[in-house]
């Protein structure tokens, strides 16, 4: 059974069995059959799907928006944004996939010599909770303008957007087949990984869950691209624009009740200039509205699960009690539903919870450093690589810091996003592969090499 909460109450929303194996079956055939018809789709009348979507998303938004909000808590507004994050992501494809896909000529001593990028097949998706429409749409829209299917395992906390995202794709006339959504647990994943219908698999979530994903994938020698977690830095430098950063850092920090994987982590501040920085920082969080995640008021709703917010807050106590300071919040809220006080603390220190954990909720740890050295080196003093933002008013300083900093994305003087324009993904325990941007809509390709002497 599948089950939709709401995070506001813990009252259940909806319930659903899960698919039968005939009907996992029925669905690994027709997403097969599907792809071997849509792989020779030109192109160029793939993408209309594309555009399709895009207008279904925007035309539903209202509707997809709320469902956003109602399983896993997010504000509305911010729900919004991401409906319209997709639908642009799906123009931005419609748009850029026929040049980044398109065949380039390379001079050998051959006549001719060619780069195909061939579609690779069905690619199993198995996608988290947090964003559930983005980090869906963020890989579909270029596998499927790629030439590819898709079948998709979501959270099983999100199973009313799992299936609206199914009935989107209908209504935006996608092949029948050529896209499924699964209501499965975990435990079947293993099966379609092994499964010959299934070229690859893309998984966006947990380290933990990211190395059992991929040790299946191994052994089945398919692709994999894991976008797993982070515990990403925002380092303000001494010369910073202070009030700036700490307005930032706010939202850096607590956007989606701080469930974000490139959401910063950990606050790390040059000493001269850190009272300044923590008591902006702190002033701006407690400005924050905590609240009902309908309200366009809101700034932050609940946590998506209890089991999640009883994790953090365990991270906070045992931060805590490892000698950080708390600054603000680090309760839960009493009562029905998973809402957690914005909080922050200061003086982490490596060795704590807070820094060497991924924190995913509204935790923000701030750590004091000597001089931008030290900086760089307990940026870099983690499992995770996926983003990193720096805070610095010497632009050339910044370029040779970018490139000393172990993460797959730097931002300076801004905050951490994607963007489908630019490829995004980790390093180290945060995972390998690229989403977004033309490195994105590759990694499901044959890249084929043809030679005509
Ligand atoms: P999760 O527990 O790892 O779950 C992610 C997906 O994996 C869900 O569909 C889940 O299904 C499935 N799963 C769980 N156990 C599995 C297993 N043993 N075998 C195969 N699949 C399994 O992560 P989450 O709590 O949903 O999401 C939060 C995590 O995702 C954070 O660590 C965050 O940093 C990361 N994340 C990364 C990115 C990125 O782009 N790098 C973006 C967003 C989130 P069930 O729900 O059925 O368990």
């Amino acid at each position: 059974m599948i089950l939709s909460v709401d995070p506001t109450s813990g009252a259940e929303l909806a319930r659903y069995d899960e698919h039968s194996g005939e009907a996992v079956e029925a669905a690994l055939a027709a997403a097969a059959d599907a792809q071997a018809k849509w792989r020779s789709v030109p192109i160029a009348e793939r993408v209309q799907l594309l555009t399709r979507m895009a207008k279904a998303l925007r035309a539903g938004s209202d509707r997809h928006s709320a469902m956003i909000t109602a399983e896993m808590g997010k504000p509305i507004a911010e729900a919004e944004a991401e409906v319209e994050k997709c639908a642009a992501t799906c123009e931005f494809y419609a748009e850029a996939a026929p040049r980044f896909l398109a065949d380039e000529r390379v001079e050998t001593n051959a006549a001719e010599s060619l780069i195909l990028y061939d579609p690779i097949g069905v690619v199993l998706a198995i996608m988290p909770w947090n964003y559930p429409f983005w980090q869906v749409i963020r890989f579909l829209a270029p596998a499927l303008a790629a030439g590819n299917g898709a079948i998709l395992k979501h959270a099983n906390n999100v199973p009313q957007c799992a299936l609206a995202i199914e009935a989107l794709m209908r209504e935006a006339g996608c092949p029948k087949g050529l896209f499924a959504t699964l209501l499965v647990g975990s435990d079947k994943v293993a099966g379609l990984i092994a499964d010959d219908r299934i070229a690859a698999v893309t998984l966006t979530g947990s380290t933990e869950v990211g190395a059992i994903v991929a040790a299946q994938a191994g052994k089945a020698l398919k692709k994999q691209v894991l976008e797993l977690g982070g515990s990403d830095p925002f380092i303000v430098l001494a010369d910073a624009d202070i009030e700036q950063a700490a307005r930032v850092a706010v939202k850096a920090r607590f956007t989606n009740a701080g469930q974000s994987c490139v959401n910063a982590k950990r606050f790390i501040v040059e000493d001269s200039v850190a009272d300044r920085f923590v008591e902006a920082f702190v002033t701006n969080v407690e400005a924050l509205k905590l609240g009902d995640p309908t309200r366009r008021d809101t700034d932050i709703g609940p946590m998506a699960r209890g089991n999640l917010r009883d994790a953090l807050h365990a991270q906070v106590e045992r931060t805590l009690s490892a000698g950080g300071t708390l600054k603000t919040g680090g309760r839960k809220v009493e009562g029905p539903g998973y809402w957690y006080e914005p909080t922050v603390i200061d003086n982490v220190t490596p060795d704590q919870a807070a820094f060497c954990e991924e924190t995913f909720g509204p935790v923000a740890a701030i750590v004091r450093v000597r001089d931008a050295e030290e900086a760089t080196r307990l940026a870099n003093q983690t499992e995770f690589g996926l983003g990193a933002a720096l805070w610095t008013a010497d632009i050339e300083k910044a370029r040779g810091f970018a490139r000393r900093i172990e993460a797959g994305a730097v931002f300076v003087n801004g905050m951490t996003a994607s963007d489908p324009r630019l490829p995004f993904g980790g390093i180290k325990r945060s995972g390998y592969g690229r989403e977004l941007g033309a490195h994105g809509i590759r990694e499901f390709t044959n890249i084929k090499t043809l030679w005509i002497g």
